[in-house]
């Protein structure tokens, strides 16, 4: 889903890498790429533009975050525009007819009757709801077929009154049916065109007067990018529907579609169809979007983690210390606990895009630093300030002492010494490259 513009990008993003701060120039060469590749998915002109200028916006705001890496930042920019953009919270749908009244509308072939079926199974299977599907196209037999053959794949009865050419009396009698047979939701499939003419405008607002839906939801081909956006705007000055529905997201869709359709209609995509069978349905949620859009596991998540724990002033104290050769164990149990406020380390690795996958056979417990932090404890606060004091004699007193072995407080020494050589070294802040070992 979304290969392209994913790929594109992530390119963008790659402006940045190498560079310390966020800058008003590098910042401007990533925005003009990330215009770019809205613009190739199809994204309309003038969103592209409004999303680069508000998401540059933030970026210069963002002063107090020129510690992170700029790359990621500018990632999690991105995506908080983009899921904004999509809509924000997920939309849900309204159920509370009696019975509910779904209709559904959009160009022949977007893939609406195939949808009336999944939303059909859906709402029976996960909602525990008794649904009816009603086949209103009267020019089309074989559409009708199609919807008899759909439900019986789903075991969902489909209403249809062979030679009545009358769409508004078809829908009100199957409203009927439905409150003498039980059925709580009732799903109404209507004729489409392969565009937008004013019969079937007319036709389909006949049908939503007289049956005054609960919801009235709009299908669209995600393929057909701005084209979906033009038709969109279209059912909606007739209908003033309530929401969207995404098809064909499974195939080689650029994106266009999904980005631009809120925006433009202002009314939220409910559900996304992913496939042809009944069950590739799912609801629409604007930042899970966001994240396949960027093809970022979850890694915006962990960066939010690390924003929440990093404290500037605490970071400068350490550097100093580095700088004087003053880092010390206390110190470092200080950085642990900073690190594991960001959650568990399974939690964390798993959000690292490509290292859940990597690592999903490597068994990584829960506590990953319960040795170690027993061992510092069990060092005098002199040993903890001067690890150098730390004879045999000693070792075998802490190893004792936090039910370890003197290998461990060994390895452990020794890691401590590498790891102050390095950040002495690198004079970088210790929490910063602690987050960048963390996958920063
Ligand atoms: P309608 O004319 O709007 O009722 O469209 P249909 O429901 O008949 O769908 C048109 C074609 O698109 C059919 O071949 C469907 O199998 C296919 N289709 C519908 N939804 C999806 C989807 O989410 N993914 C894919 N790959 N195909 C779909």
């Amino acid at each position: 889903m979304f290969d392209n513009l994913s790929e594109k990008l992530d390119k963008a993003f790659h402006v940045l890498k190498g560079h310390g701060k966020i800058t008003e120039v590098n910042v401007a060469d990533t925005l003009k790429e990330v215009r770019r590749a809205l613009l190739d998915a199809d994204v309309n002109f003038k969103i592209a533009k409004d999303f680069t200028t508000k998401v540059k916006e933030k970026a210069i705001g963002q002063n107090v975050l020129t510690t992170l890496q700029p790359g990621q930042l500018m990632v999690k920019l991105v995506k908080d525009e983009l899921t904004e953009l999509m809509g924000g919270d997920a939309a849900g749908i309204n159920l509370s007819g009696n019975p509910t009244v779904i209709l559904m509308s959009g160009l022949q072939g977007s893939g609406k009757t195939t949808f009336s079926g999944k939303l059909a199974n859906y709402l029976k299977t996960k909602k525990n709801k008794k649904p009816l599907l009603v086949a209103c196209d009267i020019y089309r037999p074989a559409a009708i077929n199609q919807l008899h053959v759909v439900g019986g794949q789903i075991g969902v009865e489909v209403y249809s009154e062979e030679g009545n050419r009358n769409p508004v009396e078809i829908a009100q009698n199957a409203v009927k049916h439905a409150k003498a047979n039980g059925y709580n939701v009732v799903i109404v499939d209507t004729a489409g065109r392969l565009a937008v003419d004013e019969e079937m405008m007319n036709e389909i607002a006949n049908v939503h007067k007289a049956l005054q839906p609960q919801e009235t939801l709009f299908v669209v081909d995600s393929m057909t990018g701005q084209d979906a956006v033009n038709t969109a705007k279209a059912f909606n000055d007739r209908l003033n529907f309530d929401g969207v529905i995404l098809t064909k997201l499974d195939g080689d869709t650029r994106g266009g579609a999904a980005i631009s359709i809120k925006s433009v209609v202002n009314k939220p995509i409910k559900f996304i169809g992913t496939g042809e069978k009944m069950e590739a349905i799912d609801v629409f949620y604007p930042n899970r979007m966001a994240d396949r859009i960027l093809g970022m596991g979850d890694v915006v998540s962990l960066v939010e983690r690390a924003q929440e724990q990093y404290d500037e002033e605490e970071a400068r104290k350490l550097q100093k210390k580095i700088a004087k050769n003053e880092f010390g164990f206390d110190d470092f149990l200080n950085q642990i606990q900073q690190v594991k406020k960001m959650g568990n380390m399974k939690d964390l690795i798993g959000m690292i895009p490509g290292a859940g996958k990597a690592l999903k056979d490597v068994e990584i417990e829960d506590d990953a630093f319960k040795h170690i932090e027993a061992i510092i404890h069990s060092m005098t606060p002199g040993e903890r300030s001067k690890p150098a004091i730390i004879d045999a004699k000693r070792k075998n007193r802490i190893a004792k002492g936090s039910g370890t072995s003197i290998q461990q407080v060994n390895q452990l020494l020794k890691q401590f010494d590498q790891m102050s050589k390095m950040m002495k070294m690198m004079q970088g802040g210790a929490g910063k490259n602690l987050m960048r070992m963390m996958g920063g």
